[in-house]
């Protein structure tokens, strides 16, 4: 069975204050995990906030160095985010390939690094308007997708996440149609049965995300092949976070 996911991505907002309110009102939803990916530094703090307030409630990193320790200065390994409490990693944000140059190569360095310091790495994959423009899509995201299948092992290769976020979708308010992500998410599928073990396609978790709300969730999530949703901008409210996460449990029936 796949996994059932909402996640938020508070990519770089956010205070100690808003880290305690945020948790307070998160409450546990049947079937769905929940994960919060705040930045670094509050990844310890939400993790002492939640033992005592949401226990159910997941963390992660944005991002990760691939090295386990070293001279990478302003940087944080995944064994770290692990002593930390994290649990999950993002590798290949689009703000991280944007602004921060990272390579095919280097996210699949990153997706190791989650593994062997036994983090669940979320991979982000998805085009730009420019290369769906001229039916490109499926070929970038395959290409993103391969650079990382091909250096790992099998387990590894079905347990990964794969998060498809259409560049044009991210913060714009303008989600991808559900028929567009059914689509790509059965094409992500596909390569990943086709690189890894044949027929456990079923098993994968893939997300969408860019541009959920708890307004758009509703249909988004009545396509099969969608687990569940990494979400930015509109997971900054905790309330809100909660109606994507309530909208997923009844498209799913959990
Ligand atoms: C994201 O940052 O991963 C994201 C999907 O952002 P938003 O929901 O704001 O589009």
């Amino acid at each position: 069975m796949s996994r059932k996911i909402v996640a938020a991505n508070w990519k770089m907002h956010g205070s100690r204050a808003m880290v305690e309110s945020w948790i307070r009102l998160i409450r546990p939803i049947e079937g769905v995990e929940l994960v919060l990916f705040p930045p670094v530094g509050y990844i310890g703090l939400a993790n002492e906030i939640l033992s005592r307030h949401a226990p159910f409630l997941a963390l992660g990193a944005q991002n990760v160095h691939e090295a386990a320790a070293g001279a990478f200065t302003g940087e944080a390994s995944a064994e770290m985010v692990a002593d930390l409490g994290g649990r999950y990693v993002i590798a290949g944000h689009l703000e991280r390939r944007r602004y921060s140059g990272e390579s095919d190569a280097r996210i699949a360095n990153k997706v190791r690094a989650a593994y062997r310091a036994g983090l669940q790495p979320i991979l982000c994959v998805g085009e730009t308007l420019a290369e769906r423009s001229a039916g490109e899509a499926e070929a970038v995201v395959a290409r993103q997708l391969t650079a990382v299948t091909a250096g790992l092992n099998g387990p590894e290769r079905t347990t990964l996440i794969v998060a498809y976020e259409p560049v044009w979708a991210i913060g714009t308010g303008k989600s991808a149609s559900a028929l567009q992500v059914e689509e790509m998410h059965n094409c992500i599928r596909g390569i990943l049965s086709a690189a890894g073990d044949i027929g456990k396609d079923k098993e994968m978790t893939v997300l969408y995300g860019g541009s959920v709300s708890e307004t758009s969730a509703d249909g988004l999530f009545q396509g099969p092949s969608v687990d569940g949703a990494l979400v930015g901008g509109v997971a900054l409210d905790g309330a809100r976070f909660m109606k994507i996460g309530e909208s997923l449990r009844r498209a799913k029936r959990l």
